[in-house]
C-alpha cells in the first residue's frame, strides 16, 4: 500500500435501466462509463485517474 492510494471505484447500489451493472461502472470522478474488464486491467481505477 502506497502513500498515494488511488480512489477505487465502487459499484453503484442503484440499478441502471439501460446498462447492466455488472458490465459497466460509472466513474464517480469523470462520469464516464468504464467496462468492468477494463477496470480490472487498470486495478479498478478509471483511466482518468491514471
Ligand atoms: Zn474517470
Amino acid at each position: 500500500m502506497g502513500i498515494f492510494d488511488k480512489p477505487r471505484l465502487k459499484r453503484s447500489p442503484r440499478h441502471n435501466d439501460n446498462l447492466p451493472d455488472d458490465l459497466w461502472t460509472k466513474c464517480p470522478d469523470c462520469g464516464d462509463l468504464i467496462h468492468t474488464l477494463d477496470l480490472k486491467q487498470n486495478d479498478l481505477v478509471c483511466t482518468c485517474l491514471l
